[in-house]
């Protein structure tokens, strides 16, 4: 199972869940305030392509 970060809107906390890939559209609660309003960040670690206006080079 895919291990997703989240973000509470409302009390600001981050926290990892185990999502299976069925249910990683809904939403999860917030294990600090319980609050639904939570939001799936993107994790990654690659960081080639990133927008500080370097070329590519030494990007693979
Ligand atoms: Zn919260």
């Amino acid at each position: 199972m895919p291990l997703y970060e989240y973000h509470c809107k409302d009390c600001d906390n981050v926290f990892e869940m185990l999502v299976n890939f069925s249910e990683s559209n809904k939403k999860v609660k917030c294990p600090e305030c319980e609050s639904e309003n939570t939001e799936k960040l993107i994790s990654g670690f690659a960081s080639c392509g990133s927008d500080s206006g370097f070329s590519d080079a030494g990007c693979g």
